[in-house]
Parts: structure tokens; C-alpha cells; sequence
């Protein structure tokens, strides 16, 4: 009798939840209900078809139970994705982040090369309300340099390489300890400004930066617990310099306990990197890589390792089959490009280094993130949010087409969509997110609480447009794209005037930065660099009564 009632009592009670939860659900009215989608989470690795309700926002309901909305997409037959995030992005304008949304990215940053450190503030605050998708930026070693060497201030992002590129201190001169501690306090005010860890083009830089140098970047950016994000030093290279490259920069993260992050390495070697990014993880740290998936690259027609004695001597390429111009698809030879660098340095060029079957490879690779590194559109004049896809300056197809290119090369050669989810999204949220990036520990994941930032793509029919001949064309099968609960893309059509993208960057801090000295390099590891350059062997200071070591030659 006793157990009968408690029984009943019991039923009573669950079907009185299931009465309100269903009740809940049914009176609730979410601002947004995506019906009927195959929602996919790469952190829980749910996979089901389910109703998202969204509120205020947020993800707030993802059920199989009925749903309403003020407004509702039908995703039948879609996948109902965490919004991608793109990491490498040097081009964020009303314009591009188009194309940036329809493919399927509701986050752009910068964390390669960046902002110059004391215009981080200025570079959120002219975005705020004005852009369609998330922006942030890394804080840029470049123009930091550019600005202690060559006196250049005036650095923005990778536009203004154009100008910065100029000089010839940011690359190639090895600064004096005075010179290295303006470089790292320029630095260190962009960090206090909330900008995401340091960004660095180390392998356009590789004969100016000094590991000494190299290090002391990590290790400010590790005070902040951030990571320092490089195209590190000889990339690209052939197998042995790319994995030297690498080797470098995480060599340095394991001695500081710093994050780092390896830029595209979507290049010979890339085995071996990827191996240590995994072993390294492994044993606890933060460390990551990202690639874009396509054969060529894409660069300036004067950077380092186009040089003929890197291109052509070390890594044996021929000019005339691999560098092309983005802007006329006429391929170089080394006495073309002599004269185009006389006439336009910078110019904008198609790098073609790996067979395009090597794309899958890295599409396999779990861990990494997904990227498009996608360049500025010049000339820039005269373009506004409504020029024509097919309107706008060359560029390589990567700015447009990667992740609509991935999901593609998913279907056609049977790689697990949720793999390619993962990278897409998850992938660089999980890394930011650890480093204690708020805004990253609520996105890259279809879960209940997190951002409604959602992409909603056609499993069967997403695919890429772009070519290298014609850079620009969106990617189709991507009907709707969700940032921050709002609807920007709607029946494959960007909204005009639809704004919500919210700034990605830490809280405002106070410096961290402790200025080098000689005494206390001394002090503390008893060997101390005479200069930012490393020192010289028998120049090094001695510690009283320790015998000298001035060097002999045998
Ligand atoms: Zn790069």
C-alpha cells in the first residue's frame, strides 16, 4: 500500500515535469526557431535532427519537442552548424565579409599579422555596430617593428603593408635593446588594450628577428596567458626548414608555458608539424595549427622566400610554373618579376607549391582549425558593400570559397562532416576559449546557453564558386547564416543594414610588460645577450670569480 502510493506519487510527479516541460516548451516563444535541422555540436558530438529556439541572442532550447518562433527557418535537410570561425582573415571590409557570410563564417580575426598595437582600441571602435559578422585582431609584430625601425606609425592591418613594406628596418634589421623594448612595450599596449595574443609574419621578417627577439615576443604574450600566432620563420619552406620553422616557435611555447598558434602549414612538412601539435597537446598545452585548403598560396611578389636564392635555389621551384598574377593570370618569370618590382613590390601573386591532393590530407587532420587567410581587394577605391560579386578586384579564391570548398571535398571523398564541423567552428574556439576569451567559450558549439551564431548549410549541394581566375564568386548551398540571434544571410541573400557582430577581445589590462636589461638577464640565467642580436661568445659578462671564457680557436 505504502509502496503503491509512493509509486503513484511518483508518476504524479514525473508526468506533472513532463506536463510543464512540454507546456514550457509549447508557451514559450522564441524570437528564432530553426525546424527540423540535423543539429551538429563538435564538442558533445550530437548529431541529430532537432528544433533550435532562439532567444535574445542565445541558443536557448534544442529539442525534439515542437517549437515556435516570431520568426522560423525550416532546415529539412540541412545541417544546423556552430557559425564558422575564421582565424586568418586580413580583409576585414563591408565587402568581403560578404562573401565571408556567404560562406558560412559568422567570426573573422586577424590573429597572423594583425593591428599595430596602439590602434587595436581605435580598430574595435570603428566597428562597433557597423559590421555584419564577429571581428577582432591579434596585436601585429610587424608594425611594431616598423614603427621602432623604420619610424613607420601609421600600421592598420595588412592594408597598410602596402606602405609600411616600404622601409627596410621592419624586415631586416636586428634592433639595439633599446629598440627591442620599444618593440615589445608597443606590443605590450595593444595586449592592455584587449587585443587576441600577438600576431607575427616572422617568415617575411627572418632576417631581422633574432630568436632572442622571437622569444621574447612568446614570452610577453604568454604573461597574458595569450598566444603568439606566426607564419613562422622559413615557411614556406621544403620539409626540413618548414618543420625547423615550427620547431622554433613551439620550442618556446613549451619553455614559457606560452600558447602558440601555427599559421597555415598547409606546406611541405606538414606531417611532421601536425604530429608535434598533436604530442604537444597531449601533454597539456595550448598549442594549435590552421590550414586553408587549397594547392597554391598567395603572397606579395616581393616577400623573402620568393628571392630566386630561396624559391629557386633552396626549394626548387621554377618561376614560370608556379607564380602567377593574381590580378592578369600571367605567370612570372625572373626577369618579369625583376621588373614588376621595380614598378609595384607588393603586388598581389597565386604561390602554387602543393599538389591539390595533399588538400585532403589536411582535411583529415583532427585538431585544426580550418582558415582562409583571405588578402585584401585592391585597389579598394570605389568599392562599397553593393559592388557586385563579380565586380570586385581579383583575389585568390580562398577569401571566398574555403569552407564551402571543404564541406564539398568532404562529400566527394567521404570525410566525416562532423570533422569538417569541428574545424570549421570548434576547433579555434576551444584554443581561444582555454586561454580565457569569454567570447570564445560561448561560441563554436551548438549547445544549449552558447551564442546563437548558426550556420545552416545543404549537406548535398554546398560547394565552392571561386577560382583562382575569379576569386570572388560566393559559395552556394549555405541558405542561412545566424550572428549573435540575428538572421544576416536569409534565402542565400545578405541583408543590408543587419549589423550585429560584436567585438572578439579580452577585458582591458593593466601592463605586463618588465623592460630587458642586461643585469637582469645576468642575474638570471647568468649568461646575458650583449645586444637584442643574441651576443657574442667571450663578450658575455661574467659572474665574479667565474673563470673567463673567452673563446680559443683550435
Ligand atoms: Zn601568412
Amino acid at each position: 500500500m505504502k509502496q503503491t502510493l509512493r509509486i503513484s506519487r511518483l508518476l504524479a510527479a514525473t508526468a506533472l515535469a513532463c506536463g510543464l516541460l512540454a507546456q514550457g516548451a509549447l508557451a514559450q516563444t522564441f524570437d528564432l526557431a530553426i525546424l527540423n535541422g540535423r543539429v551538429m555540436d563538435p564538442e558533445t558530438m550530437y548529431d541529430a535532427v532537432a528544433n533550435v529556439g532562439v532567444k535574445d541572442g542565445r541558443i536557448a532550447a534544442i529539442t525534439k519537442d515542437k517549437i515556435e518562433g516570431k520568426e522560423s527557418i525550416d532546415a529539412t535537410g540541412h545541417v544546423v552548424a556552430p557559425g564558422f570561425i575564421d582565424t586568418h582573415w586580413h580583409s576585414d571590409r563591408p565587402w568581403t565579409n560578404r562573401l565571408a557570410l556567404r560562406d558560412g563564417r559568422t567570426t573573422v580575426l586577424d590573429l597572423e599579422i594583425g593591428t599595430h598595437g596602439p590602434y587595436i582600441d581605435q580598430w574595435y571602435k570603428e566597428r562597433e555596430g557597423k559590421n555584419q559578422v564577429n571581428y577582432g585582431q591579434a596585436v601585429a609584430h610587424e608594425f611594431a617593428r616598423a614603427e621602432a625601425l623604420d619610424g613607420f606609425k601609421g600600421a592598420q592591418d595588412l592594408y597598410s603593408a602596402i606602405e609600411s613594406r616600404k622601409g627596410a628596418g621592419w624586415c631586416c634589421r636586428k634592433p639595439t635593446l633599446e629598440e627591442g623594448n620599444q618593440i615589445l612595450e608597443l606590443l605590450d599596449e595593444g595586449l592592455q588594450a584587449g587585443g587576441l595574443g600577438l600576431g607575427s609574419t616572422l617568415g617575411y621578417m627572418r632576417d631581422g628577428v633574432s630568436a632572442r627577439e622571437f622569444f621574447e615576443l612568446q614570452r610577453l604574450a604568454g604573461r597574458y596567458g595569450r598566444q603568439t600566432g606566426a607564419h613562422f620563420r622559413y615557411t614556406p619552406g621544403n620539409e626540413v626548414t618548414e618543420s625547423n620553422g615550427i620547431q622554433e616557435l613551439l620550442a618556446n611555447a613549451a619553455a614559457l608555458d606560452a600558447p602558440a598558434l601555427a599559421c597555415h602549414f598547409n606546406n611541405p612538412g606538414y606531417n611532421l608539424v601536425h604530429e608535434l601539435l598533436v604530442r604537444m597537446r597531449d601533454r597539456g598545452m595550448n598549442v594549435w595549427g590552421e590550414i586553408y585548403p587549397y594547392a597554391a598560396g598567395s603572397t606579395a611578389l616581393n616577400a623573402v622566400f620568393l628571392e630566386p636564392e630561396v624559391w629557386v635555389d633552396q626549394l626548387g621551384y621554377k618561376y614560370e610554373e608556379t607564380i602567377q598574377d593574381v590580378a592578369t593570370g600571367e605567370w612570372y618569370t625572373q626577369k618579369s618579376r625583376e621588373e614588376m618590382l621595380k614598378k609595384e613590390p607588393v603586388r598581389a601573386v597565386l604561390v602554387f607549391k602543393m599538389p591539390e591532393s595533399a588538400v585532403l590530407d589536411w582535411l583529415r587532420l583532427p585538431g585544426v582549425s580550418l582558415v582562409t587567410d583571405g588578402m585584401p581587394l585592391v585597389p579598394e577605391d570605389g568599392l562599397t558593400w553593393d559592388t557586385p560579386y563579380e565586380k570586385l578586384p581579383n583575389t585568390h579564391p580562398r577569401a571566398a570559397g574555403t569552407y564551402a570548398k571543404a564541406l564539398r571535398l568532404a562529400r566527394e571523398n567521404n570525410i566525416p562532416l562532423m570533422q569538417i564541423v569541428a574545424m570549421s567552428s570548434y576547433n579555434s574556439a576551444r584554443p581561444l576559449g582555454k586561454m580565457g576569451l569569454k567570447t570564445m567559450q560561448e561560441r563554436g558549439r551548438m549547445q544549449e546557453g552558447m551564442v546563437a551564431d548558426i550556420t545552416i548549410f545543404d549537406p548535398e549541394k554546398v560547394t565552392d564558386h571561386a577560382t583562382y581566375e575569379k576569386g570572388t564568386l560566393p559559395s552556394t548551398g549555405i541558405p542561412h547564416v545566424i550572428v549573435n540571434g540575428q538572421i544576416v544571410v536569409q534565402d542565400s541573400k545578405v541583408l543590408a543594414g543587419v549589423n550585429p557582430g560584436q567585438p572578439i577581445r579580452y577585458e582591458p589590462q593593466k601592463s605586463r610588460f618588465e623592460p630587458l636589461t642586461v643585469e637582469n638577464w645576468t642575474q638570471e640565467f647568468y649568461a646575458s645577450p650583449v645586444d637584442f642580436g643574441g651576443g657574442v661568445p667571450g663578450d658575455q659578462p661574467r659572474r665574479v670569480g667565474e673563470p673567463s671564457t673567452q673563446p680559443h680557436i683550435h
